[in-house]
């Protein structure tokens, strides 16, 4: 169906190129639903695409959102993306929703999400690479950021919902990763929550306001003497905890006070361009793995061969680990001819 669409509203590559290169929303929108094409005819296009735009693109700061459902994620990133683009930045959203792989819903599919900031000229929203398997999301979510860098948007939003491992993969592609969080939500300092937070550059306490503005500020203190107590990141910088009311516009200012801060700092002590580089190399190797991967499951040689595994080792009469070996070795058989 997504491939269908994309094929009837195909442009050429010079005018998606220009499309891009002027800021156009319609443009940039068609190219990031092109990149997220299973046709073969559209993956050439998108890679030539991305690849003669690569030199218009890295002047964005990346930013990641996390936090749980009804943490205030898409209230916050409104009112933040307000705040900035009433300053003239140009603001671009995009969120992964893995979960969206189940339920079919995405995380945008309630129209009333961001409503003022998808109507401001200087702001760009849209799902991305749902329904995919997280490898794929991860290259498909990345070119889409370089496509909306090519198009002028200054600062990138990548939101996504902190109940898996989407926020490891935002993480890898972002200079700056935002922990939304709920005061008073149970033990928050706990189990999955300490991973995440550990991956914080900053940490934002949500709807710190009326009868909960106690309750975020206790939770504030709380937060960051746990986030004292973590080994210092890589960045040099510890990671701040602020509060915030995206209803009450507070805490909004401060919050990109404290990115544009580690962006200062960071900078200076190279971590900026040292983690960009780190993140390049991860994309290189999850490119390959996923290419490698995609050639082999359309080979039917493999798709064969790993039948019969799968049936030896079901018989007993092949150890997973010896049969992994085996798919192995004729994985580079099946790979070498005419691909
Ligand atoms: P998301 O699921 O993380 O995107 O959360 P939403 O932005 O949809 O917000 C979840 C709920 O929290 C909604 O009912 C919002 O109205 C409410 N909410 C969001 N921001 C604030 C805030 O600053 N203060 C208060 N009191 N409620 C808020």
């Amino acid at each position: 169906m997504e491939s269908k669409n994309s094929l009837q509203k195909r442009l050429s590559l010079a005018e998606y190129q220009e499309g891009i290169l002027a800021g156009n929303k319609v443009i940039v929108a068609k190219a990031i639903t092109l990149v997220e094409s299973s046709l073969p005819e559209d993956a050439a296009l998108a890679e030539q695409l991305i690849e003669d735009l690569l030199p218009h693109t890295g002047n964005s700061l990346r930013l990641g959102i996390t936090g749980v459902p009804g943490v205030g994620k898409s209230t916050f990133i409104e009112t933040f993306g307000k705040y900035l683009t009433a300053q003239k930045k140009k603001v671009a959203v995009l969120a992964i929703d893995p979960s969206s792989t189940k339920t079919k819903g995405s995380i945008l599919g309630d129209k009333t999400r961001m409503e003022e900031l998808a109507k401001d000229p200087f702001a760009f929203i849209r799902p991305t690479a749902t329904g995919q398997a997280l490898g794929g999301v991860a290259n498909r979510t990345r070119e889409a950021m370089l496509l909306c860098e090519a198009a002028g948007f200054e600062i990138i939003i990548i939101e996504t919902v902190g109940v898996g491992q989407s926020e490891t993969l935002v993480r890898s592609m972002v200079d700056f990763f935002l922990l939304l969080m709920l005061a008073g939500a149970g033990d928050e300092l706990q189990g999955i929550k300490k991973g995440i937070m550990e991956m914080a550059d900053g940490i934002v306490i949500t709807k710190a306001d009326g009868e909960n503005l106690r309750k975020a500020t206790q939770a504030q203190a709380d937060f960051q003497y746990a986030l004292h107590l973590f080994q210092l990141p890589e960045s040099g910088i510890a990671p701040n905890v602020l509060t915030s009311s995206a209803f009450e516009k507070k805490g909004i200012a401060e919050t990109w006070k404290m990115i544009e801060d580690y962006k200062k700092f960071t900078n200076q002590n190279n971590f900026f361009q040292t983690n960009r580089n780190q993140q390049n190399l991860k994309w290189f190797d999850e490119s390959f793995n996923h290419a490698w991967k995609t050639m082999l499951s359309s080979n039917n040689d493999f798709q064969k061969e790993k039948k019969e595994l799968e049936k030896k080792i079901l018989e007993n009469k092949i150890t997973p680990i010896q049969a992994a070996k085996s798919l192995l070795k004729k994985s580079i058989l099946f790979a070498s001819p005419k691909n």
